[in-house]
């Protein structure tokens, strides 16, 4: 048998099935409709289906071990031993302690969720201390690999890798840093790979995406060691670090260093790869596997430039493989579901089957030079563009971004809206029902009509208006009923956006989201949100908030154009919104909120590219938001407290409230917001409304407390952390009570 690399590969491929079969299987396991034998031969069906699918097309190398239950980090964490010995010590089987970690059971809290990178992927993050006994259990990795073999495929088992398993964890006691680990965790993987070398396997692939955000010489020095250490181990495979999302800068030479058989590239988003690969000049004995086909958007890879940059590589290294530019893990399944789309879109598009062929193609194509391709499109249609938008966003003046003077507005606010101090408010939903989610369900599949479903959420509205009154809220909302996500509400109403009938992509754990596809030139077709607020308004005397979602949160959770630069999509987005803020103005809306909680989870991964980032963003928030008078009050809200480099960015947006996370930060983000001269209304979420767990009317006051010890009361806004729409009615009512309550026991004085 060869042991080359291969021509073509994919670096991951997406485990939830066509019609998110992993979902439904996972989720009747924890409803105990089905047993841990049948999800195990759903699962198992669902990997072989897949390989024979990448084999079929023509794929020479092909990825095992991709598949996961709930998250692939959680699985390398099995791997390696790094079970908590919380979860260890409940006495469950090993499938239901990793859903224990995953999900968390009564006793213990879930391992945290965060997000991968700057995708909307979350894993969980593993928990690491002194006292975490590393130990190699390759059962899933060498069972996946033995299914695909009985089938007659061979594969390739990925791993995420060790220094990137350790950069990515945290410690679970504060002060430790998970990567001093790394010396006994090399030797878990290194019994890893002598297990699967002893099974057969000729190549294994560590993911080690850790090292294309910016990292210390002494975390590059940890990679060096790692690979070099790995390499010394007898009787091994072949070693492919895999990185991605985008450069590898100073890890790349570092990492050509060591031994290691073949080192992927992003060249989709981390294009300045090719420089550096030219640069380094030690590529002998090495593949290099080029990422060159999009892993992370849907656009059909334009061949020809694809196969220039192939080209490129293939002039410096011994020997090189096209793949994707990451895990398809991030594109939907397979376009040929999708049967409703305009073709001039779809003939555009291609989701992770289409992308397979696109990676063959390639392969043959730089290894026999270029053979057939397939035509290139046709411009896209006229009805694409729109004139208008086009010539106002060249109209554009700096003054349109701008407000008048923060205290001149804000008395003009506190002139019309003659609010408390400490005022209490809401982020926006109010608890989505089953009987919420049936009513809309009904009405999109025709059999609620218009009027029926109308009525429906007014009724709904009412009712959430007339609680927030006698709660005694202060600003109060509409409570976001008739929402399914806070994206897709808006890109249903646009032009310029798309919808997918069966395009699921896997968020966490067994939830699946279907982000719309923004293709043209985005334009407000009527208002979106007027009728429901204006609705809301009439039926009190105390404002009502109007609900946006911001530019920045809909591009982030959208599969975006990339024939124009992302701030010329985002300002076509703002205009929309700016537009809509008037709208609400002028029908006596006095406060509008425009959610930004994506801001900081899309800035570049990169020191480097994150300036830009932060410029476009901010300027299409003000473009949303500045056309408003003085006198209405513009709030922002973000859904985290760790600001980090997006701290300045915050004030710049200029809101006149900001809500933020805190309760678990217990208010530390105020400090750090007033360093940066934020100097306008805040409102730190004082109720945890991640857990169920309702707080007491004491601790709210204490939270309140230590705020106002940094922020004057005149600033300080009284709200949750974010919107209620998980919760159930017991714990908001019962919680709102207590937080209302607190305000007003910090009025007193
Ligand atoms: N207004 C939204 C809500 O309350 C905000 C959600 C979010 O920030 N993720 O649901
Ligand atoms: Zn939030």
């Amino acid at each position: 048998m060869s042991t080359a690399f291969g021509q073509s590969t994919v670096l991951g491929y997406p485990r939830i099935g066509g019609n998110r079969e992993l979902k439904k299987a996972v989720e009747a396991y924890w409803a105990g409709s089905i047993d841990a034998d049948e999800l195990a031969t759903t699962a198992a069906g669902l990997r072989v289906e897949v390989w024979r699918a990448l084999r079929d097309a023509g794929l020479d190398a092909i990825p095992s071990n991709t598949f996961s239950y709930y998250d692939h980090v959680l699985d390398t964490a099995v791997a390696v031993g790094a079970v908590p010995q919380r979860f260890a010590h409940l006495g469950l089987s090993e499938l239901n302690t990793y859903f224990a970690m995953a999900r968390g059971v009564d006793a213990e809290p879930a391992l945290e969720l965060t997000k991968w990178f700057d995708t909307n992927y979350h894993y969980l993050v593993p928990e690491i201390d002194d006292d975490t006994v590393f130990a190699a259990n390759p059962v899933k990795a060498l069972r996946e690999y033995r299914e695909a073999r009985e089938v007659g495929i061979e594969t390739r088992p990925v791993l995420v890798g060790p220094a990137t398993f350790l950069l990515l964890a945290k410690p679970s006691v504060p002060g430790r840093d998970p990567i001093d680990r790394l010396p006994d965790l090399i030797d878990v993987y290194a019994d890893i790979l002598r297990a699967l070398a002893a099974d057969g396997v000729q190549w294994v692939q560590l993911d080690e995406p850790a090292y294309v955000t910016d990292r210390t010489a002494a975390e590059i020095d940890a990679l060096r060691e790692a690979y070099n250490r790995l390499c010394a181990v007898q009787q091994r495979p072949k070693i492919f670090v895999a990185t991605y999302f985008a450069t590898l800068d100073d890890a790349l030479p570092a990492l050509l260093n060591t031994p290691v058989e073949a080192i992927g590239l992003d060249l989709v988003a981390g294009p300045g790869n090719l420089q550096r690969l030219a640069g380094a000049g030690q590529l002998r004995g090495k593949t290099i596997v080029a990422g060159l086909v999009d892993g992370r958007n849907v656009w059909r890879t334009d061949l020809r430039a694809a196969i220039s940059a192939g080209a490129a590589v293939t002039g410096l290294a011994d020997h090189v493989a096209v793949s994707t530019s990451c895990s398809l893990l991030h594109v939907p399944v397979d376009l040929s579901a999708e049967t409703a789309l305009d073709p001039n879109l779809r003939q555009r598009l291609a989701f992770a089957r289409q992308k397979v062929d696109e990676v063959v193609l390639l392969g043959r194509a730089l290894r026999n030079g270029t053979t057939s391709l397939p035509a290139p499109l046709p411009a896209a249609p006229a009805a694409w563009y729109d004139g208008t938008v086009r010539g106002r966003l060249a109209a554009l003046r700096a003054a349109d971004r701008q407000r008048g003077g923060y205290p001149q507005r804000a008395a003009a606010q506190q002139a019309r809206l003659r609010l408390p101090a400490l005022p209490t408010t809401t982020i926006g939903s109010f608890p989505q029902t089953d009987e919420l989610r049936k009513a809309r369900a009904a009405y999109r599949a025709g059999r609620l009509d218009e009027a029926a479903y109308t009525e429906r959420m007014r009724a709904e509205v009412e009712r959430v208006i007339r609680l927030q009154e006698r709660l005694g809220l202060d600003v109060l909302v509409h409570g976001e009923p008739e929402r399914n996500d806070m994206v897709q509400y808006f890109g249903e109403q646009l032009s310029g956006f798309a919808a997918t009938e069966h395009g699921w992509v896997q968020s966490y754990g067994s939830r699946c989201v279907r982000p719309p596809i923004i293709y043209g030139d985005v334009a407000r077709k009527a208002p979106m949100t007027v009728e429901w607020s204006t609705y809301a308004q009439s039926l009190t005397d105390r404002p009502v908030k109007g609900m946006l979602t911001g530019p920045v949160t809909i591009l982030a959770w959208s599969f975006v154009r990339s024939d124009q630069p992302l701030g010329d999509t985002a300002d076509q987005v703002a205009l929309a919104l700016r537009d809509e803020c008037r709208d609400l103005e002028a029908a006596g809306v006095r406060v509008i909120q425009v959610d930004e909680p994506a801001l900081r989870e899309t800035l570049p991964l990169r020191a480097a590219d994150q300036k830009a980032y932060l410029d476009w963003a901010v300027s299409a928030f003000r473009l949303a938001t500045c056309g408003v008078a003085d006198d209405t009050q513009i709030h922002t809200h973000l859904c985290y407290s760790e600001f980090g480099e997006v701290i300045t960015a915050i004030d710049a947006l200029d809101a006149d409230v900001t809500s933020i996370e805190a309760s678990r930060s217990k208010m530390e983000v105020l400090d750090d917001l007033a360093a940066t001269g934020y100097r306008r209304g805040v409102g730190p979420g004082v109720w945890d409304i991640h857990s169920p767990r309702v707080p007491s009317r004491a601790e709210v006051v204490e939270a309140l407390r230590s705020a106002v010890a940094v922020v004057p009361a005149e600033r300080l806004w009284v709200n949750p952390d974010c919107g209620l729409k998980t919760r159930g009615y017991a714990e908001v009512q019962a919680s709102l009570e207590h937080l209302v309550a607190a305000a007003a026991e910090l009025r007193r004085g």
